[in-house]
């Protein structure tokens, strides 16, 4: 495997829409990409931007913005991994069951549920805990814009990041529609099964 040179700082370009963002190692120490990345540079990050601008028809299609300094030969995802560190150590993160991810006036939350093997290939079932996992984020936190439950199972997981699941609870099942209602407005939610296994991957 490519090694990628433990750099201060990364530029990266979009294909796409050419928009550049150059990242430093404090950029990626904090928050989220702290806990992706524990304070190294990935190879890559995904285009904002061109992932905003997405359409139900072409939803995977986010654009992949490669470091200036990763060779042309060496700019494939299955190298880098997922989130484009592959050798990168994880720092594991302090579980929490709801994790806050508001932006600006917008509340967003994060419901982490941890469950065992039983429901990983039932989308009834995954639906079903995750309608309980939302309303105890609404009892909690009060009104909220969207709420998502993320499905891992056990705490390992959870700290890696590893879900299995991903049930949201937004405005017409969109996630980034969130800040188009005022919080605690739910008449537009509904429920959106993102993503399930089509199979177990253990057992
Ligand atoms: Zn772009």
């Amino acid at each position: 495997m490519p090694k990628l040179r433990d750099a201060e700082q990364r530029t990266y370009v979009c294909p796409t829409c050419q928009q550049r963002h150059t990242k430093t190692r404090k950029d990626v120490s904090q928050g989220t990409l702290g806990r992706m990345f524990s304070g190294v540079l990935p190879a890559f990050i995904v285009c904002g931007r061109c992932l905003e601008r997405r359409t139900p028809q072409r939803r995977n299609r986010a654009p992949l913005m490669w470091g200036t300094d990763v060779p042309p030969q060496d700019r494939r995802r299955e190298v880098w991994g997922r989130y484009g560190g592959k050798e990168l150590p994880l720092k594991p993160i302090p579980f929490q069951l709801i994790r806050d991810v508001t932006f600006g006036k917008c509340r967003r939350f994060v419901y982490c549920l941890l469950t065992d093997g039983e429901v990983y290939d039932d989308p009834g079932m995954i639906l079903q805990l995750a309608e309980e996992a939302v309303e105890e984020v609404k009892t909690v936190k009060g009104k909220c814009n969207a709420i998502a439950v993320h499905f891992y199972r056990d705490v390992a997981d959870a700290q890696r990041g590893e879900c299995y699941a991903v049930v949201d609870y937004a405005p017409e099942g969109r996630w980034e529609d969130a800040d188009t209602v005022d919080a605690g407005r739910y008449n537009r939610h509904q429920f959106n099964v993102v993503s399930h296994p089509r199979k177990k991957r253990r057992g």
